[in-house]
């Protein structure tokens, strides 16, 4: 039991001016956190409790779901990384933690990196442990803070430079094992939201720099997310847009006959699908290529799309092109021949196409058949243009954004969009790390094969802001049952009267020993002050002592989602309240 007057629970009336969503406005107005600086910020009392009920639920359905604790360092080695199959890309978001001695002449590797993600730590530390297929499968997780110096830290512990994940690797002997793992973790992180008391939907999801070979991530459904969510009502589908496809073109859909013979034909000033949409051309957007030339790990190639598609960047990863980025005008020029805006992909028209690692068509330019596309002559394009026949393409794939209303690509009901928070991420990884830290195992024939990984994140702190984006209204926080800082939050409206104090103490503690933490708010503050801080800090069940009602012989109850207060005699109060706690405790437990 805590005394308000005593502890701190520092709330605001005005939201800080870098908050822009009701979440991030609510944890620094409700007491829960301060900031430091962009990204980094200290968890008051309040939302320490609130960190800790996550952090247990969270390891206790791990736990279940198979895995072991343990506690990595979070200062890396460089060497780790370097050594690791992603150093390239991952580098960019590490702090750098050199030693005193860094550089200095005979200094030993003189760089530390702050651990974003453990893979390159716990699979080296797998393989000196384990070797024999008898100590396997086997899985780690720990709960700690990672180091990210994101590029655009906002909303508060959404996206922060240091924030606590869970985050478990699992070990097993083949993919038929590790499948199974995969599982029993998905089944651990349902069973966590769900006691979280958070909706968060799982859905397939791309496996970016990570690799591996699928992945699923969890979402709760929000305008302020930053991910966007394909989803289907009929048939249950649900992707991340960066992963989503549609079934906008058939099975077997026939490309069209060549129409005519290839045509060029001016188009002064017009560098643009919109251009050449209007007059004097009217050419619909749909009925034109888009030539798009990008370069992984800095070697050029060639994306067509149709005209009204957007390119899907996360998806051109399944080319194994290493770091993709668009190419530059000035990289662009020499080798297309052309600037951009009169680009195209028709054979011999491009300048140096030996340089090229290859031209990767998106299926959805089968729907077009015959179309334009630009000349590699600036200003001037190419019409009767066959995909078949004229385009140099070398392979084929989906590279295209999915838009709501196309067809679901299992039922072919109209796709739908929403906004998702990632809170969490599983992935089937593979080999990939074992095989680069030669993390092997003996079967029981002496063959030696590399262990079958997976790796899994929920983000803890990021979940308790998502708790709070989905569950708020116009005065304050709606905390579900088992996250909430305290359960019970007895408002002594005449905090000076000894008898409302001890009142207080009796309910207080009838109410623990049914399973609630309690807060008793003692400040000398106005009724009004403090009904306003109750609903803004959301505790689930207020518990309001007047003198009032002392006299009249009652206390007055109130649940926080709930309009109506009701009125308990001052002698049943303490039995029945308990009883409210152990209800709700025992529908979350
Ligand atoms: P995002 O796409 O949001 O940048 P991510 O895919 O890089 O996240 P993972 O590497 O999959 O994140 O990390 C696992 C989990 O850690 C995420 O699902 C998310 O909940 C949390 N997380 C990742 N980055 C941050 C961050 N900067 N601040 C707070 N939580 C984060
Ligand atoms: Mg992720």
């Amino acid at each position: 039991m805590k005394l308000w007057s005593q502890y701190s629970a520092p709330t605001l009336k005005k939201s800080p001016a870098d908050a822009e969503i009701a979440s991030h406005k609510l944890l620094v107005r409700a007491g829960l956190v301060r900031k430091l600086s962009g990204g980094l910020y200290t968890y008051m009392p309040m939302g320490l409790r609130v960190m800790q009920k996550i952090t247990q639920i969270c390891r206790e359905e791990i736990e279940n779901g198979g895995a072991i604790e343990l506690w990595m360092p979070h200062v890396h080695p460089a060497e780790n990384w370097q050594k690791g199959p992603r150093w390239g890309a991952a580098r960019e978001i590490m702090f750098r933690a050199d030693h005193a001695g860094a550089g200095k002449k005979g200094s030993p590797d003189p760089e530390f990196v702050l651990g974003p993600t453990h893979e390159e730590v716990i699979t080296p530390l797998v393989k000196a442990e384990i070797s024999s297929y008898r100590d396997l499968p086997k899985n780690f997780f720990q709960i700690a803070t990672k180091f990210r110096n994101e590029i655009r830290p906002r909303y508060g512990l959404m996206r922060a430079r240091e924030f606590v994940m869970m985050d478990a690797y699992s070990f097993d002997v083949d993919d038929e094992s590790s499948i199974v793992a995969y599982h029993k973790m998905k089944a651990a992180y349902e069973a966590f939201f769900k006691r979280v008391g958070v909706l968060a939907i799982a859905v397939e999801a791309d496996t970016g720099v990570m690799g591996g070979s699928f992945s699923h991530e969890f979402m709760v459904p929000a305008e302020v997310g930053d991910d966007d969510v394909i989803y289907c009502e009929e048939s249950g589908y649900a992707a991340n847009r960066e992963k989503a496809t549609s079934g906008l073109v058939p099975a077997g859909f026939e490309i069209e006959a060549p129409a005519a013979e290839v045509e060029k034909f001016a188009t002064p000033g017009v560098t643009t699908i919109k251009g050449l949409a209007r007059d004097p051309y009217n050419v619909p957007a749909d009925q034109q290529f888009k030539t798009l030339v990008m370069m992984g790990d800095d070697r050029p190639f060639l994306v067509i799309l149709r005209g009204s598609d957007d390119l899907e960047e996360a998806k051109l990863g399944t080319l194994g092109l290493g770091i993709v980025r668009p190419a530059t005008p000035e990289e662009i020029e020499p080798i297309m021949g052309a600037k951009p805006g009169s680009l195209g992909a028709v054979k011999g028209t491009i300048k140096q196409a030996d340089k090229l690692a290859g031209v990767f068509a998106d299926e959805a330019i089968k729907l077009v058949g015959n179309g334009t596309t630009g000349a590699n002559e600036t200003e001037f394009h190419l019409r009767n243009v066959n995909v078949t026949r004229d385009l140099a393409i070398t392979g084929w794939g989906d590279f295209r954004t999915v838009k709501a209303g196309e067809p679901c690509p299992s039922c072919g009901a109209p796709l739908k969009s929403r906004r998702g928070i990632e809170v969490g991420h599983i992935f089937k990884l593979g080999t990939k790390y074992s095989e680069c830290f030669d993390a092997t195992y003996m079967d029981d024939q002496k063959g030696s094969h590399p262990m079958v990984m997976g790796c899994y994140g929920i983000g803890i702190s990021r979940t308790m802001q998502a708790v709070i984006e989905q569950s708020h209204d116009k005065d304050g926080i709606v905390w579900p049952w088992a996250v909430a800082p305290f359960q019970v939050l007895i408002c002594l409206l005449d905090p000076k009267l000894e008898e409302a104090l001890s009142v207080a103490k009796t309910i207080g503690s009838a109410a623990e020993r049914a399973g609630g933490d309690v807060l008793i708010d003692d400040r000398e503050e106005r009724p009004g002050v403090k009904f306003k801080d109750a609903d803004l800090v959301g505790i689930p069940l207020r518990v309001t002592i007047g003198g009032r009602g002392l006299k009249e012989g009652i206390v007055e109850v109130k649940w926080r989602h709930e309009a109506e207060v009701s009125k308990l005699p001052l002698a049943d109060a303490p039995e029945m309240i308990a009883q409210m706690v152990s209800g709700k405790s025992a529908v979350i437990a």
